[in-house]
């Protein structure tokens, strides 16, 4: 079939790759030309495990092609996909700025039916809203063009994102139409081969089952962070209760990790959003209140702990800092919301120096903080700990799961770990001769 897909970031390169791997003939439109020649020239955009490749392949044999042409990119796809940026508004709900553009893009290019397809995570009503849309700038050019929009939320996971795309666990058609169904069907069939995995639906549904889904897998980390923050004041050690609650089939091992808050371009501005939605319905989200209030303050943790080991604040200040990981989860690049980003900004703040590795995130560091003379961007983890008072692991890169801890205890000046993300044995890590401060493990009192 031919596609065209309108944003060229995490999720429109992936699924503009892997549908392009299955046979389709996909067009990607993006409005940085930066972006375009690069991956015109074979220059990756993201850091995503195995898109490279597929990228490459794909772009050789002429099935996915990279242009800034919004005509071009209309007059392509029998299915026009949106799968450009939703970010928070001022007020927390979603920006709808950049999709609603696409719509108006759609309306000025488009000569023959289109199926439109939204990927972009948006609230409920935004499929009206590009309907409409799309319908005034036709209307405006006094063209009669048949069309529908349908919801097809994306599940993927950064780090996973081609495995998710390529082997999804559900695809979510929200459609008022047994044919843009059916269409949806045709697109995805190669991807649906073991068993059905399509979920029908009306749209206003689909749509929210995207906000549903990332607010409950919000909920389960800033639930697991509370229980984490009363095992420190009580003296009893989270990651024992973990494996005690995770036994439960009804709760389960996924998702349960207590650690340094949750950051990303999803968890945050969703949770949001959607509170936000419900508050425009006249009902108080309570408990999404509770998730991000939870999350705003487990940010904070890592420097409190800094905090308490010193003595306060103030005595951070002339310290260097050794920090493990700045993405906001490991196999990414993706920096959106990190809590490496509180933690830095505190640091600095109390005037403290920051030596940081990250496998993938470092050039995204560079961009965000630029140069400044008390953050050192390392090439190892090693040279991250050289000449440093102190290490604090920020992301659970699998590289950093087993340091050599009497090699560490040499390096540390001030010999003590913050481990944010619980990975280490405390006990371990004490008897190499470092202090050892975790997230809710009671032992840190
Ligand atoms: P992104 O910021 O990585 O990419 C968005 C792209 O859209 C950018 O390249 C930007 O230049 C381009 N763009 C903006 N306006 C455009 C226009 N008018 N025409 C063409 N291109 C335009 O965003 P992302 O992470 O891929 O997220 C896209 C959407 O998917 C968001 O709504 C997000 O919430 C949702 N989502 C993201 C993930 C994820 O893990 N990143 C997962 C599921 C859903």
């Amino acid at each position: 079939m031919r596609v065209s897909i309108f944003g060229t970031g995490y999720v429109g390169l992936v699924t503009g790759t892997c549908l392009a791997e299955v046979g389709h003939d996909v067009v990607c439109i993006d409005v940085d030309p930066e972006k375009v020649d690069g991956l015109n020239r074979g220059v990756m955009p993201i850091f995503e495990p195995g898109l490279a490749p597929l990228v490459e392949a794909n772009h050789a044999a002429g099935r996915l092609r990279f242009t800034t042409d919004a005509a071009e990119g209309v007059a392509h796809g029998e299915v026009v996909f949106i799968a450009v940026g939703t970010p928070s508004d001022e007020d927390g709900s979603a920006d709808l700025q950049y999709v609603l553009a696409v719509a108006k893009t759609i309306g000025t290019h488009m000569h023959r039916p289109v199926l439109v397809v939204d990927k972009s995570t948006v609230p409920v009503g935004t499929a009206e809203k590009v309907r409409a849309a799309i319908a005034e700038t036709l209307a405006a050019r006094g063209v009669d063009v048949g069309f529908e929009v349908v919801s097809n939320p994306e599940f993927l996971k950064e780090g996973a994102a081609v495995e998710d795309c390529m082997r999804p666990d559900r695809i979510v058609i929200g459609a008022g139409s047994d044919e843009a169904v059916e269409t949806m069907r045709r697109l995805y069939a190669p991807f649906n081969r073991n068993h059905d995995r399509i979920v029908a639906m009306d749209v206003r549904s689909a749509e929210l089952t995207k906000y549903a889904a990332n607010a409950m897998l919000a909920t389960k980390i800033s639930f697991m962070n509370e229980i984490a923050n009363i095992a420190e004041k009580v003296g009893a050690d989270v990651e024992m209760v973990r494996l005690g609650i995770g036994s439960d089939p009804r709760i389960g091992w996924h998702f349960i990790y207590p650690g340094a808050g949750y950051g990303g371009s999803c968890f945050p501005k969703d949770v949001q959003a959607l509170s936000r939605t419900a508050g425009q319905h006249a009902y108080e989200a309570g408990l999404l209140h509770a998730v991000e209030a939870v999350n705003e303050r487990q940010k904070s943790k890592l420097f409190e702990l800094m905090s308490r080991h010193y003595g306060g604040a103030e005595r951070l200040a002339g310290k260097t800092v050794a920090v493990w990981g700045l993405a906001f989860k490991p196999n990414t690049d993706d920096m959106r919301e990190a809590s490496s980003r509180r933690l830095l900004g505190q640091l600095w703040d109390a005037g403290a120096s920051v030596r940081a590795y990250d496998p993938e995130a470092g050039a995204e560091a560079r961009r965000i903080f630029g140069e400044r003379e008390d953050f050192l961007l390392c090439s190892s983890s090693d040279e991250a700990v050289e000449g440093a008072d102190a290490l604090v692991v920020v992301t659970e890169w699998k590289q950093f799961r087993s340091p050599d801890f009497a090699t560490l205890a040499a390096r540390l000046a001030d010999r003590v770990v913050f481990d944010g993300r619980n990975l280490y044995d405390p006990s371990q890590v004490e008897d190499a001769g470092l202090a050892y401060y975790g997230i809710g493990r009671g032992r840190s009192l």
